[in-house]
């Protein structure tokens, strides 16, 4: 979800590795042997699980990469966006592998820096490799946002993005001491496919969080995405093999695993939020009408719920996707793994 815009200027970049001739689709890729870690910023989704999936076809150690996952609507009883059940997944994901796996979030999440009412942005919290809980942050500009982010590739009016993701996954590596000795890989799983937007992302650069120049800090922070060529059937192809059972959103028929009620949502998924999920629903259309403002400008959520049809959702899988544990099993047997509905469906979801 970074935008170059949000890069660092003027810092020098590694020495790459070109990959076939130099075209305009010229690619560039790390030299993996380069790095002292790997840190898979990880949703849960397909994307982020064949980022993790492909490190270890490279033959990377275990022990060397790590699952870094953003809680977005904090850890302080917030419920308005994400999948319940989403870090559950993430624990057991990284427990069936034997990762190490980290969180980090901004305190009350989504819903206290959309009701900001000329209060400063609230503190990045997160627990250092060492153990440490960290709390950084808190004490800038008083501001007002009182209004959902916008639907657009423009962050600085998507803020969701910037604000939950992209500036705390920042944080977590600027204010963690480990993230100064050493390289570090970070890997993203945006793909071309997905949007024009993502189309035009660099597939290798340094991590808006590096310093690799700093007089006094030192951080070698890269970032790359690593199956940003790839298309969906590779992801479902990688997941296949080593038997991921994916996560419950793409069970339940969507093709990509983005925020439960996530605002670039279609009319099919505002019907199915409104039908399955009605107190998040309830509470994200009484956000509108409160604020004057809707998420998107061509209708309240209620209007655009009208305008789709809910699917019929497998209880047991919806049951899962609510709660708080994942009780079905992480990994299962690649002979007998099979695509979840959502597979090559719908595809609505952050550009
Ligand atoms: S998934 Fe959607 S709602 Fe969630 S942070 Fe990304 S753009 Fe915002």
């Amino acid at each position: 979800m970074m935008q170059q815009s949000l890069f660092h200027c003027g810092m020098t970049t590694p020495e790459p590795t070109i990959v076939g001739e130099a075209l305009p689709d010229i690619r560039l890729e790390p030299s993996l042997a380069d790095y002292d870690r790997y840190l898979v910023f990880f949703s849960g989704g397909k994307d982020s699980v064949a980022c993790f999936l492909w490190l270890l076809e490279q033959g990377i150690p275990i022990e060397k990469i790590e699952l870094h996952h953003h809680l977005v609507d904090g850890r302080e009883g917030s419920e308005l966006m994400d999948w319940p059940v989403s870090e559950d997944y993430v624990v057991r994901f990284a427990a069936a592998f034997g990762v190490r796996a980290s969180f980090s979030w901004r305190e009350g999440g989504f819903e206290r820096e959309m009701l900001r009412d000329e209060t400063p942005t609230a503190p990045v919290h997160f627990y250092t490799q060492s153990g440490e809980k960290r709390q950084v942050g808190g004490a800038g500009k008083p501001n007002t946002r009182r209004k959902f982010p916008q639907v657009s590739a423009d962050l600085s009016v998507r803020w969701c993005s910037s604000y939950l993701k992209i500036g705390v996954g920042e944080s977590y590596i600027v204010n963690d001491p480990v993230f100064k000795e050493g390289k570090t890989l970070v890997l993203t799983g945006e793909r071309a496919e997905e949007s024009p937007a993502r189309a035009r992302y660099k597939t290798f650069e340094p991590h808006r969080s590096d310093n690799r120049n700093g007089p006094k800090v030192f951080r070698w922070v890269d970032v790359y995405r690593a199956v940003h060529s790839w298309t969906e059937a590779e992801v479902w192809d990688i997941m296949r093999k080593y038997g991921v059972n994916p996560h419950p959103a793409y069970h339940l028929g969507l093709s990509r695993m983005s925020c439960m009620t996530c605002i670039f949502g279609s009319p099919m998924q505002w019907a199915m939020a409104k039908k399955y999920m009605p107190v998040h629903f309830k509470r994200i259309a009484d956000y509108e009408a409160e604020f004057g403002v809707t998420i998107k400008r061509d209708g309240s959520v209620e209007e655009i719920a009208a305008r789709g049809t809910a699917p019929e959702l497998d209880e047991h899988w919806l049951g899962i996707a609510l709660s708080k544990r994942f009780t079905a099993p992480i990994l299962i047997d690649p002979s007998v793994w099979v695509l979840p509905i959502g597979a090559f469906g719908e595809s609505s979801g952050p550009t």
